[in-house]
């Protein structure tokens, strides 16, 4: 299952493990900082771009590390909403990065909000009966290289497009760790990488726009809460009850809601700031009126902001998204209770096809095609 690539990736490194490996090299110490602005600040494809850096340097680079540890495969668009870019890693394994556009009202698209959903795993082990990232198992944890390479290819995606990218440094609003794989099952490599975008020599990315989702493992949340990187923190919870969300959360097994909602607290109350409950809304399985009732109070408890979003059909499993009338009516128990709540209308199908399933798709077709 473990799979270590001929070199490392550079973007895996930070500004203190690069002056300690270059210093046993015999190279000064300001070079650290001069490679990481032609990979963040720059975003140059080849070493060879890098002018500054002796020649002789760059070689030694080139035979140590891998600049392209996921390469662009193929973008799809969906309703102007979104851009899926599905990128191959050195194992020839298939990940998403997804790039959503909320346009802002009287302005151009070039003005749009976007948020970049950046996956953590191949496959995910927490086997949630709805998601199609689940469905077979996980092959693998990504690298903290890997996971912010991902960010690379978006800005190289944005810096094509729009003059603004470049100028700007970073030309995303928000980042959500809510691709495929569950973050806090690949812990080390996803705190290492937010801490590299986090990073002012980095993709300098403030903390307070990235949101990290979790299907709820409490120890974990536990030691997030303690991160000197206060990053926002969203649970997806799918079930106000334990016979619900058992049903089709495995992990509720483990950590039934008596152990994960006083985790979440505590994590709300070191930030001092408010978590997202993400329910899904699923027909027939968690969209009652009862449902609503305790989820709200639970809402009501923790102080937090609750995101229903209608489910999305995964190709090959049975379950479905209740009416627009039930979704309304779910929704409107908690707006009565003055809870902070949105309901993503029209263009969810859209933005919430994320988890995996453009991936699994395109193995699909590999695999049918023998590629
Ligand atoms: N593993 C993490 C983060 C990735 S999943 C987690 O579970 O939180 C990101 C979000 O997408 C989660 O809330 C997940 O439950 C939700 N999701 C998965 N499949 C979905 C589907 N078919 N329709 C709508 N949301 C889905
Ligand atoms: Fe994994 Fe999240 Fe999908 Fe559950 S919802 S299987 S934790 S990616």
């Amino acid at each position: 299952m473990a799979y270590t690539p001929a070199k490392p990736a550079i973007h895996g490194e930070t500004l203190d493990s690069l002056t300690a490996l270059l210093k046993e090299h015999g190279q000064p110490a300001f070079r650290a900082r001069q490679l990481l602005e032609w990979l963040y600040k720059k975003r140059v494809g080849s070493w060879d771009e890098m002018t500054n850096l002796p020649r002789p340097f760059r070689t030694w680079l080139a035979e140590t590390f891998e600049l392209t540890p996921t390469a662009f495969l193929l973008t799809k668009q969906s309703e102007d909403v979104t851009d899926k870019l599905l990128l191959e890693l050195g194992d020839r394994s298939l990940i998403e990065t997804v790039i959503i556009r909320a346009p802002q009202l009287g302005v151009g698209q070039d003005k749009s909000r976007k948020t970049i959903c950046i996956s953590t795993q191949v496959g995910c082990a927490m086997g949630c009966k709805f998601c199609a990232s689940g469905l077979e198992g996980l092959k693998r944890n990504l690298s903290a290289g890997e996971i912010v390479h991902q960010l690379i290819q978006v800005c190289r995606q944005e810096d094509a497009r729009t003059p603004r990218a470049r100028a700007e440094l970073v030309s995303f609003d928000n980042l959500v760790v809510m691709g495929m794989g569950e973050p806090l099952h690949n812990y080390d490599a996803i705190m290492r990488a937010l801490t590299i975008l986090n990073a002012e020599w980095g993709l300098g990315f403030g903390a307070r726009r990235i949101t990290l989702s979790t299907s709820g493992l409490v120890p974990k949340i536990r030691q997030l809460a303690d991160e000197p990187l206060g990053i926002r923190l969203a649970i997806s919870l799918h079930g106000a009850t334990d016979e619900v969300r058992e049903q089709i959360m495995p992990v509720n097994k483990k950590w039934p809601l008596a152990e994960l909602l006083p985790a979440v607290r505590e994590f709300s109350e070191k930030h001092g700031r408010m978590v997202t409950l993400e329910f899904i809304l699923i027909a027939e399985i968690n969209d009652s009126l009862d449902q609503a009732e305790k989820l709200r109070d639970i809402a009501l408890d923790l102080h937090a902001h609750v995101n229903l979003i209608p489910y999305n059909t995964v190709e090959g499993l049975p379950w479905k998204r209740p009416s627009l009338t039930r979704q309304e009516r779910f929704a409107r128990v908690l707006e009565d209770a003055d809870v902070s709540v949105t309901l993503r209308r029209e263009k969810g199908h859209a933005i919430d096809a994320a988890c995996g399933q453009l991936r699994l798709k395109t193995e699909k077709a590999r695999e049918a095609a023998l590629i």
